[in-house]
Formats: C-alpha cells, sequence, structure tokens
C-alpha cells in the first residue's frame, strides 16, 4: 500500500461506519480467517462490520470467533442484500474478481460506495478504491496484519484477532510448507502466538476432526488415485455416487489434491468431483516448484489461482474431462 492508500483508509475509517466485509464463495481457512480478523479489528475501532460469506463455510471453521455472527448470502438474500445497499464501506477478502462470490456478484456491482481489495491473487480486477493486492503473500491473513500495522494500530491485535489471522496464515501456507512462507511469516506468526493464539490447538481443531465418513471418502479417493508417472502427474477423481455412498458434507474434500504430490516424483496433481447439483466437475490443481497450475488452470478449465495451488471447473461429465485433462498432461514438457 502506498503512504496515500493508507491515508484514505485512514479517512475512510475516522468515523464509525457500517462495513460489509466479504470473502469469496466456498470460503476457506484464510477467507474466514482474514474476514473475522477485520471484523475483530473494525469493532474494536467503534464501527458497524459484517461478514456476509456467499454460501456456507465449512464446519472445521465453525469454532472461528464471531463466525456465528456471519451472514450467509445464499441462504438469506433478501437481508443480505439489504444490509450490503446499507453499507457505507466494503472490503473484498482474498479474492479480486466479483465472479468468485458467486450470485453475489450482481448486488456488488450496483453498489457505489468505496470498496477496499485486500487479496494475494493474480490479475486482480479494477472495482476497489484502495487495493492492496500483492502475489507475494502466501495469505490473505498475512496482509491483514500488515493492513493494520500499516494503520499503526497493532497496540488493537488481540488473542481474537490473533487467532483469525493465524488460522488463514496456516491453512494457505499448508503448515508453513509452501513456498511463500517468509522469514516474516514466522515473525509474525511468533507475534500471534505471544498474543496467546493457541497454536497447537488450532491444527487439532482444523484437521483432526474428520467423520469417520470423511476418511473413508479419502480411502476411495486415495484408491481412484492415477499416476503418470512419465510426467510426474497423478489425479484424482470422485463421482457424486462416491460422494453420496460416505454422506458427503461441504469440506469434506478438502485437501485430498495434495495427497497426489506425496507420492515420490510427483510435481503436478489434481482431483476432480462430480457435483451433480451444479452440474459441473470442480476441479482443484497443486504443483511442486515451477510448474504454474494458475495458468494451467485459467487456458484449461476456466479457472485460476496461484502458482502451485490453483482451481477451476468444467461443464463436461467427468469421463470427458479427464479425458482432456490426460491429453492436456501428456502434452506437457515436465
Ligand atoms: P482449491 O483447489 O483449494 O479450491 O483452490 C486453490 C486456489 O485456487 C485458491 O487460492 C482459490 O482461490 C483458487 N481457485 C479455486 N477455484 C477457482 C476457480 O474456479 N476460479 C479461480 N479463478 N480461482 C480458483
Ligand atoms: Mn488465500
Amino acid at each position: 500500500m502506498t503512504i496515500q492508500d493508507i491515508q484514505t483508509v485512514q479517512e475512510l475509517l475516522a468515523t464509525p461506519k457500517k462495513i460489509a466485509i466479504i470473502p469469496h464463495r466456498g470460503p476457506d481457512g484464510d477467507a474466514m480467517g482474514s474476514t473475522l480478523a477485520l471484523y475483530h479489528f473494525l469493532l474494536k475501532q467503534n464501527h458497524q462490520p459484517i461478514v456476509i460469506a456467499p454460501n456456507e463455510f465449512p464446519d472445521f471453521l465453525a469454532w472461528l470467533p464471531g463466525s456465528e455472527t456471519v451472514k450467509i448470502y445464499e441462504k438469506d438474500k433478501d437481508n443480505c442484500t439489504a444490509i450490503l445497499k446499507d453499507a457505507e464501506l466494503v472490503f473484498t477478502l482474498d479474492f479480486n474478481a466479483f465472479h468468485r462470490t458467486g450470485e453475489m456478484e450482481t448486488v456488488l456491482e450496483q453498489l457505489t460506495v468505496p470498496f477496499i481489495m485486500i487479496d494475494h491473487h493474480q490479475k486482480p480486477d479494477d472495482y476497489a478504491t484502495i487495493m492492496y493486492s500483492d502475489t507475494q503473500f502466501g495469505s490473505t491473513c498475512e496482509m491483514i496484519y500488515n493492513f493494520i500495522s500499516f494503520l499503526d494500530q497493532k497496540a488493537s491485535l488481540d488473542k481474537t484477532i490473533a487467532t483469525c489471522i493465524y488460522t488463514g496464515i496456516l491453512t494457505d501456507s499448508g503448515s508453513f510448507r509452501f513456498p511463500k512462507t517468509t522469514g516474516n511469516t514466522h515473525r509474525i506468526v511468533a507475534e500471534l502466538i505471544d498474543l496467546g493464539v493457541e497454536n497447537t490447538v488450532i491444527p487439532t481443531q482444523l484437521f483432526d476432526n474428520s467423520s469417520y465418513d470423511r476418511l473413508q471418502l479419502l480411502g476411495r479417493a486415495l484408491q481412484n488415485m492415477k499416476v503418470i508417472a512419465e510426467k510426474q502427474t497423478s489425479y484424482i477423481t470422485l463421482t457424486q455416487a462416491e460422494l453420496n455412498e460416505f454422506h458427503f458434507v461441504k469440506g469434506d474434500t478438502e485437501g485430498i489434491v495434495n495427497y497426489g504430490l506425496s507420492i515420490k516424483g510427483i510435481v503436478f496433481s489434481a482431483i476432480f468431483i462430480e457435483n451433480q447439483e451444479e452440474k459441473i466437475i470442480k476441479i482443484s490443481f497443486r504443483s511442486q516448484g515451477n510448474f504454474d497450475v494458475n495458468e494451467f488452470a485459467r487456458n484449461h478449465f476456466n479457472g485460476g489461482g496461484h502458482i502451485n495451488a490453483a482451481g477451476g471447473k468444467s461443464e463436461e461429465s467427468l469421463s470427458a474431462t479427464v479425458a482432456k485433462f490426460e491429453e492436456l498432461v501428456h502434452q506437457l514438457n515436465v
């Protein structure tokens, strides 16, 4: 952020305001952590913030402080639309294009109040008055910490805010493993722990809360995994029937794609998940090293993300989608 940007934000926040804070659809730990961290921060500054998520957040994030206050647009459209129209300022966090909010997009497009974008994805759209958009960061939560520092408000950090920030840093960095994890990331985390963050409890809350069904589904996914050894690639498929068999609930497939990379020598992994209700195949891509899955997702599967983690979708059948993927992989220079 430039000094000018910081001043503009300070002016916008100088008087108490009704503020809407929005994560992307299908919010993850970073989206929920960043929006709730900002929520608690703005509450402390005497604003009237409210987090409006486009759709439900997964159960494994329900323990996050303040999650009970989050409004879900797709469950309560009239009320959420009214709140959005009444807002004097809108923060969009962990995404940079309105279409990432699904049906909420049409409401956001109509708003005329200032938008502040805080995000770490590539190629931001041009809707925000203030853009703190930087792909060098591993998480939006790390940027929220910086944002609070830029405003000279580090004194207002407390255990609650720190817990939300820690959650997004932890989840988006793959537990501090992904390449954008820096010394600074760890210095911030050290401060958060000093503020009381329960760093040995949070990973358990996030990662060790599987249902028996989820683990069985993971077992099936691993059995479905195919390896294209000569291209150092692996992929997993899950059909709607398989999801049904294990009583799939939201969040159950989170993270499964990463198992593909845990095979020795594999640098590119994908998972294809059939969604009969939305009539799409939802795809996640992960890579290790220089192979750019953001580019791959953008070019071939109507998606995007980051160099080592991206997603996309296909409106073709699962088998046609996988056939297309296999063909593309065989053309890769891995
Ligand atoms: P995931 O595979 O966990 O759903 O997403 C990995 C990353 O890719 C996330 O940073 C997410 O923002 C991005 N991503 C996932 N799905 C899509 C998509 O359909 N479009 C775009 N542009 N980005 C996506
Ligand atoms: Mn993120």
